[in-house]
């Protein structure tokens, strides 16, 4: 019995180590993620002015093909004005020349804002160019730190593996399986000291006769309270 509680304290203390190494591990690739969606974040930013730029690019477009179109009528209207032999007919055509020509100055006024909004899109495009370059490389360097993180932590993780099945070959298949079972019950801790008449598992205080027991080491004793595999420290050595 001597000897299970030993392997069993060993193995409760890989498994922590190990649970601490996951647990690292997966806050390193929560962190990973993290920065992902920051750069993805900055390129949908981009991509929503990209989208304003072409549409601002095509309202520009239409508005100059009106434009020619009513400058083309202005010359046609002209042209016209030359033959005409009646005042009623040149007053006609007078006033179609004269409210195209005011259609042309507001379809002119028209263009030159969406010019201008174009050029400030333009350049708020540039800048966050600029800036997700330097956000790109950032995060590359962080991601790669953490990556060595993670590398060197599954590195230990898999020495302790091997380490953690030599630990658990030298118990029983039905003992493994007791304290894995019990592990999951009770977040990860399945083997816990009993000291000064406490369960260190759970805080509360042992029945006496729970104590005796654990000296004649008989068999394993567990907590009454929170079902832990309970050991006394100078029971190790
Ligand atoms: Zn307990």
């Amino acid at each position: 019995m001597q000897k299970n509680l030993v392997l069993l304290e060993e193995l409760q203390r890989m498994d922590l180590r190990i649970d601490g190494h996951n647990a690292a591990k997966l806050k390193l690739q929560e962190e990973m993620a993290a920065l992902d969606a920051k750069i993805a974040e900055a390129r949908a930013a981009k991509g929503e002015r990209e989208e304003a730029l072409a549409a601002l690019e095509e309202e520009k477009r239409a508005l100059e093909e009106n434009l020619e179109t009513e400058a083309d009528n202005i010359t046609r209207s002209d042209a016209r004005l030359k033959e005409i032999k009646t005042q009623k007919e040149y007053q006609a055509v007078s006033k179609e020349i004269s409210a195209a020509r005011k259609l042309k100055a507001e379809l002119e006024e028209q263009v030159l804002q969406r010019i201008s909004r174009i050029e400030e899109l333009r350049a708020e495009i540039t800048t966050q160019e600029e800036t997700l370059g330097e956000l790109e490389k950032g995060v590359d360097a962080e991601k790669g730190e953490r990556q060595v993180k993670i590398d060197e932590l599954d590195r230990v993780n898999d020495g302790d593996l091997v380490e953690r099945e030599k630990v658990a070959k030298g118990l029983s298949a039905s003992t493994v399986k007791r304290y894995e079972a019990l592990r999951e019950r009770r977040q990860g801790l399945a083997v816990v000291e009993a000291r000064d008449g406490s369960c260190l598992g759970c805080n509360m205080n042992l029945p006496p006769q729970t104590y005796n027991n654990m000296y004649k080491l008989n068999e394993l004793i567990t907590c009454p309270h929170c079902q832990r595999m309970l050991f006394l420290r100078d029971q190790l050595t």
